[in-house]
């Protein structure tokens, strides 16, 4: 892979790329639906969310809303997706706060191994980090806890810049706050569609993460970047 040398900024999406949700979100509904009474075991669990969070986008946008989102509307839509993975619960209410509050903390999250190291020689090479994800104001409280990542910044967040990605909104906005031309932000992210192909489309630079599968086309740890950005930035 080659990258233009223009490159001074990195910007990372943050779930599935810096942090993971630990326990993962499949045991964590099952553990709090089954407190609120819910029947429903963990394999159930994981597939009902999956399609939930699938349909998610068009079940609580209207057409003219598409791509577009606020924290209100982050809410909403998280309350319908846990009222649909969940609809045996006898407190609705009760567990979505409750689930909403559990990945308001730090503690329910994990950072992958290689972040801190690569940030921080990434930083040392003169590079400069931002995070940009699709996340609501509960990111911010996140990232305070873990070190590498309060220093990172800007950090943009889809409800309050007021598009998510992969709308070409976010990403304009993302270019601003860095104060950054298009050729000199290099996007890293696990979703092809989000993190790779929209910024693509603007005339970014991109690398698609893939901790899964090894593929052509992609990297399957954040330390791959120290190889293909060896220089110092400009
Ligand atoms: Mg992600």
């Amino acid at each position: 892979m080659v990258l233009p040398s223009s490159i001074s900024w990195i910007a990372f999406d943050a779930v599935g790329t810096l942090i993971t949700p630990q326990p993962s979100v499949a045991e964590a509904y099952t553990r709090v639906g089954q407190r609120h009474g819910s029947q429903l075991d963990c394999e159930t669990v994981r597939a009902r969310f999956r399609s939930a969070f699938a349909a998610s986008q068009t079940a609580c946008f209207p057409p003219e809303r598409r791509g577009q989102t606020s924290e209100g509307e982050e809410w909403s839509r998280w309350q319908w997706i846990v009222s649909e993975v969940l609809p045996d619960v006898q407190d609705p209410e009760g567990c979505f706060q409750e689930l909403w509050d559990h990945f308001a903390d730090p503690q329910h999250w994990a950072i992958y191994p290689e972040v801190t190291g690569v940030i921080t020689e990434l930083q040392r090479r003169g590079y400069r980090c931002a995070i940009a994800s699709n996340f609501d104001a509960r990111l911010h409280g996140l990232l305070k806890s873990l070190p590498v990542l309060a220093d990172c910044g800007p950090c943009l967040v889809s409800s309050e810049v007021g598009y998510r990605k992969p709308a070409e909104g976010f990403y304009r906005t993302l270019l601003e706050r860095c104060e950054a031309a298009p050729p000199e932000l290099l996007m890293v992210g696990d979703d092809f569609s989000a993190d790779v192909e929209a910024p693509r489309a603007l005339g970014m630079s991109a690398i698609w993460l893939n901790r899964h599968t090894l593929a052509d086309d992609a990297v399957l740890s954040l330390h791959d970047l120290l190889e293909f950005l060896p220089g110092g930035a400009r």
